[in-house]
């Protein structure tokens, strides 16, 4: 392997310029020929491709977003946009690939890699934490602070005026960035994708809480929650309890920003390296995690099928720490 390239895709996350500088310098150490891509798959169907040295990861290990950009390529999902990635990758001469992004561009490289045999080596680049063979991904940490400081600030607000705070957190399909925002925050309830929410419950808890004068609360939503986001939520509450002041907020995408904490850092620099060892040691399709704090890689298709699920034990700390 004399020749690899780097790119980001899907939603950026924290972190990913910390692992970007992580496979650079890697690849220099090794003495092989480093490529940035820009725009994820898109910029590999354009030919947006230009080489990388150790001064160009400098001074980027503390900032969020992503300094190769990152989109979403709907043609790479296309045979005919996967053979134009394919000529110029080619064209450059590029033997092995390394992809931070989530589950979809893991798909795209696994299909990528039947087609056309270029080695591939994922990242797990996104703040959900949702990705089966980690324990955490790139940018999660930093997720959860930034969530939490805004909590913080709400809880204050929340004090003063006697009001119930509906907050909605990411999570399109998982309670990863939630639940931790719900322990640390202190929040009095929490409402994932994985668990049912019964509506008549979550109502009778906030009459049970007025009854023991309890003035204020705090609720942390993840936004595919079953019963709707936090706005649909706290409307069927009003609906119900007319007397209760209720608000909304959604954190929305200060969560995605930010400069990554030392754990996303440290994360990132651990997976950038292990990815380019892992090419150069000749593995291809898998995607590098962090387990228990060793390096493991885990195939695409595992990553893909399996699921992480959320530890039960969470909800019942939320539970019982409310009361
Ligand atoms: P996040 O978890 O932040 O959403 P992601 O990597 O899952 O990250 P997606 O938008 O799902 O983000 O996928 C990123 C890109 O991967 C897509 O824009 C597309 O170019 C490529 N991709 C996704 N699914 C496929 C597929 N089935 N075949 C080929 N390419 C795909």
């Amino acid at each position: 392997m004399k020749k690899i390239a780097v790119f980001t895709s899907g939603g950026d996350a924290p972190g990913m310029n910390a692992c970007i500088r992580a496979v650079v310098r890697t690849a220099v150490y090794h003495k092989l020929e480093v490529y940035g891509i820009g725009r994820g798959y898109n910029g590999m169907i354009q030919g947006e491709i230009f080489r990388l040295f150790s001064h160009s990861v400098s001074n980027i290990i503390q900032k969020g977003g992503t300094i190769l950009k990152s989109a979403r390529c709907p043609e790479f999902q296309t045979p005919e946009g996967r053979k134009r990635a394919y000529d110029q990758i080619s064209k450059f001469g590029i033997d092995g690939i390394v992809a931070i992004g989530g589950n979809g561009t893991f798909t795209g490289a696994q299909i990528f890699h039947e087609e056309y045999g270029i080695p591939v080596i994922g990242a797990p680049g996104t703040i959900d934490n949702d990705l089966y063979g980690t324990d955490y991904t790139i940018g999660y940490d930093t997720a959860v602070n930034t969530a939490l400081d805004a909590i913080d600030k709400i809880r204050d607000t929340a004090d003063s005026h006697e009001r119930v705070f509906f907050v909605e957190v990411m999570g399109r399909d998982s309670g990863y960035i939630a639940m931790p925002c719900a322990i640390g925050g202190g929040a009095e309830m929490v409402m994932i994708p994985e668990t049912i929410t019964s509506m008549p419950e979550v109502i009778e808890t906030l009459q049970q809480g007025w009854r023991r004068s309890k003035t204020s609360f705090i609720i942390i939503v993840a936004e595919g929650d079953d019963e709707g986001g936090a706005t649909e939520i706290a409307a069927k509450v009003k609906q119900a309890l007319p007397q209760m002041d209720a608000k909304v907020t959604i954190i929305g995408h200060v969560q995605r920003g930010g400069s990554p904490t030392a754990a996303d850092r440290l994360l990132s620099s651990q997976m950038g390296m292990a990815a380019v060892e892992g090419l150069m040691a000749g593995r291809t399709n898998e995607m590098v995690g962090v387990i228990n704090g060793e390096i493991v890689y885990t195939p695409f298709h595992d990553t893909i099928t399996k699921k992480k699920p959320i530890s039960e034990s969470f909800l019942k700390l939320v539970q019982i720490l409310s009361n």
